[in-house]
């Protein structure tokens, strides 16, 4: 491996109806090779998933991309350091996280969301002790955040496993939060 830290980012296979989200991709990538790291991603050429790639290789990082058979064909990129290509959704996540050191989320769709709640809810239950963050752009994600204080509001997430979630508005910020984090102690059941 080349870099001291691999970042995996999952982000929206679209570009989103602002030009801002693309933006933020683009400024996450710059901030990723800035700092000496590599970006681990889903491998495909489309939407901001294509930015962020774009950006890092550009560069001079390296661009690890974990995409299923099916996929292959019609969105992979091509110009990546490393593509793996896997058969199935589950083993693409397994080695996305096997291979990663922060797991961020950049705006995005279901893919995105399911992504980075698996990581987290992985996280939570003492899985790895990997740092989970997301990139609020432009606000995108502040009724998420306001649901997941109403679960914890309402019982079903601790507040200790809430706050494991970094937020913040720009790349730098989300970064140097990441880099200071500690796994919180309290394990669901153990
Ligand atoms: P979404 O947020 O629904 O656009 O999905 C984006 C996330 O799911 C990315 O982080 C990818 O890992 C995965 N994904 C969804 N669609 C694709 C696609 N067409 N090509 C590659 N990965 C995809």
């Amino acid at each position: 491996m080349k870099h001291s830290k691999y970042i995996c980012v999952f982000c929206g296979s679209s570009h989103g109806s602002n030009p801002i989200y693309a933006k933020a991709a683009r400024l996450l990538g710059k901030e990723i090779a800035k700092r000496g790291f590599g970006l681990v991603y889903g491998g495909a050429s489309v939407g901001i998933m294509g930015e962020i790639a774009d950006t890092v290789l550009e560069a001079g990082s390296e661009v690890i991309g974990v995409i299923p058979e099916r996929l292959e064909k019609e969105v992979a990129h091509k110009g990546l350091s490393k593509l793996h290509t896997v058969g199935t959704m589950h083993e693409r996540k397994a080695l996305m996280y096997e291979l990663s050191d922060f797991f961020i989320a950049l705006p995005g769709g279901f893919g995105t969301l399911d992504e980075i709640f698996e990581a987290l809810t992985w996280a939570q239950l003492g899985y790895h002790p990997k740092p989970c963050g997301l990139l609020n752009t432009a606000g995108y994600y502040d009724e998420l955040l306001n649901f997941l204080k109403k679960s914890v509001r309402e019982g079903f997430i601790k507040k200790e496993h809430f706050e494991m979630l970094c937020v913040a508005k720009s790349p730098a910020a989300l970064l140097d939060n990441m880099t200071a984090y500690r796994p919180p102690s309290l394990r669901k059941w153990f």
